[in-house]
């Protein structure tokens, strides 16, 4: 999922639906603005992309300086618009909402609690516990009633918490999801994603911290901690797939990583070959990597249909196949009667790798040879990336060769655990870690908090 929020411009709604939109790769099941006026908060959301939810909604509606968005993808919940955030909630003392990226472990749990102390929550999705425990007790929302809240649950989150007269801004104690703050005049901006302060012309101020909460108001940002601040564990996958190429994270941009797994994995795993073609968009970076370092010529062999949203996002496995087919297409000139070094950001279930080798052979391509430019993905992730089981990471299931031969490929190789982490943090003089549990098994939090993930995902 993406977050964007915006604290001070007359144009907050405008400007958050042109932050969602640039946001729009990290969901789109659903997409949503609440806004405030300082006296009242207003929402408008719905399921489907950020172009389709805003087409017929009126602006002039959504008036007020301060507003916060979401784009969804769902890693829990059903696919339903009670579950596309924000989520908004009215009492007597005010209103609040709620925008959440990540994946709370041990919603379930919570859930229970609260319903046995006569809760009734109207979603499936776990964000909706946050909401009750911060107004359990009949508490205001304020620093100290989210503060407790935030301490009850586990799990990988930024929020964006929004009442009539503050915007609260939280980030888990690992910091495994991106969240930063920009400044646009006077204006302070909230985003997943750096690429969102670039479409609005902000600059980027700096990463909330982990473990970090944060208060806007009229008399500017206070910020505290909630939680003792853990070494950061930034989820690798955002570096290797979800983000886009302009996008910092955590201060490292996302296309200069990319481009040094390629060359690791070109050091890693060199392949007799003829030209190295990439698979559009999220492999791009790291072809043009393994193409330098190899010194073969980085060629465009397969041409993505723009118009194809991205293919993990459909719900079932059929429909995944199917969106592969649509999406992706060779260009036989230039595979033809050669050897071509194929690579592919990320291997998840296989569907995509298998497709394009046989696209690549059926366009005559005498040998393809995957190289995967991230260790491959045998855990589930419980982090908010939509992994969440075993039985549906290929690599879980099957030995390398066994998964070549699925595939298809001439050869196989994946880039090391040691290759991705140094690529990623080539560049970085402090010292800061990556989440890497769905490749390593090693995760940030506690087996003891692993236990209580919830039985539906
Ligand atoms: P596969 O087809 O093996 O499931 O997925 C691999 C390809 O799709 C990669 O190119 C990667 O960019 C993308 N991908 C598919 N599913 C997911 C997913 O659930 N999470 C992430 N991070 N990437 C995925
Ligand atoms: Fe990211 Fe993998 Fe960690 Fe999940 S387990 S947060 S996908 S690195
Ligand atoms: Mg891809």
């Amino acid at each position: 999922c993406g977050v964007f929020g915006i604290w001070g411009h007359e144009k907050a709604a405008e400007l958050t639906y042109y932050g969602l939109h640039s946001m729009q790769h990290r969901g789109q099941e659903g997409a949503g603005i609440v806004v405030s006026d300082g006296q009242q908060l207003k929402v408008h959301k719905d399921v489907g992309l950020v172009n389709d939810v805003f087409k017929h909604a009126d602006f002039s509606m959504l008036q007020g300086d301060v507003a916060i968005g979401h784009v969804r993808y769902s890693t829990q919940g059903a696919k339903t618009v009670e579950n596309v955030q924000p989520l908004l909630f009215h009492s007597q003392k005010g209103s609040m909402a709620l925008a959440h990226n990540g994946n709370l472990m041990n919603a379930y749990a919570l859930r229970a609690e609260l319903e046995e102390e006569g809760s009734i929550l109207q979603t499936s999705s776990d964000t909706e516990v946050l909401a009750h425990l911060i107004k359990r007790n009949g508490n205001q929302v304020s620093e100290v009633s989210i503060t407790e809240a935030l301490n009850q649950v586990k799990g990988a989150y930024a929020y964006l918490i929004l009442t009539e007269k503050q915007l609260f801004v939280a980030l888990d104690p690992h910091g495994i999801r991106p969240l930063s703050i920009g400044r646009l005049g006077d204006a302070y901006v909230v985003a997943s994603e750096t690429c969102a302060f670039g479409q609005i012309g902000a600059t980027f101020e700096r990463e909330v911290l982990p473990g970090e909460l944060i208060t806007i108001d009229d008399h500017g940002l206070t910020s505290t901690r909630f939680a003792m601040r853990e070494q950061r564990k930034m989820c690798a996958m955002e570096y290797v797939y979800l983000s886009r190429p302009d996008s910092d994270v955590n201060l490292v941009n996302v296309h200069a990583s990319r481009k040094n797994m390629g060359q690791e994995l070109a050091k890693e795993a060199p392949a007799d070959a003829d030209i190295v073609v990439g698979v559009p968009d999220s492999s791009t970076s790291a072809a043009i990597g393994y193409a330098e370092e190899s010194g073969l010529p980085y060629e465009m062999g397969i041409i993505k249909n723009r118009y194809v949203g991205r293919t993990f996002i459909q719900p079932s496995q059929e429909l995944r196949e199917q969106g592969v087919k649509l999406k992706l297409s060779p260009v036989r000139s230039i595979i033809e009667g050669k050897r071509v070094v194929m690579i592919d950001d990320s291997i998840v279930r296989g569907t995509t790798s298998k497709r394009i080798v046989h696209m690549l052979k059926d366009a005559g391509a005498k040998e393809v040879h995957v190289r995967i430019a991230s260790p491959s993905i045998q855990h589930p992730c419980y982090y908010g990336i939509d992994m969440s089981t075993r039985k549906e990471l290929i690599a879980a299931n099957y030995e390398q060769d066994k998964i070549r031969e699925i595939i298809g490929g001439d050869s196989l190789a994946y880039l090391s655990d040691a290759g991705m982490e140094k690529a990623i943090l080539k560049d970085k003089t402090i010292h800061q870690g990556v989440c890497t549990a769905c490749m390593t098994g090693k995760y940030p939090l506690s087996m003891e908090a692993d236990k209580q993930v919830s039985p539906f995902i």
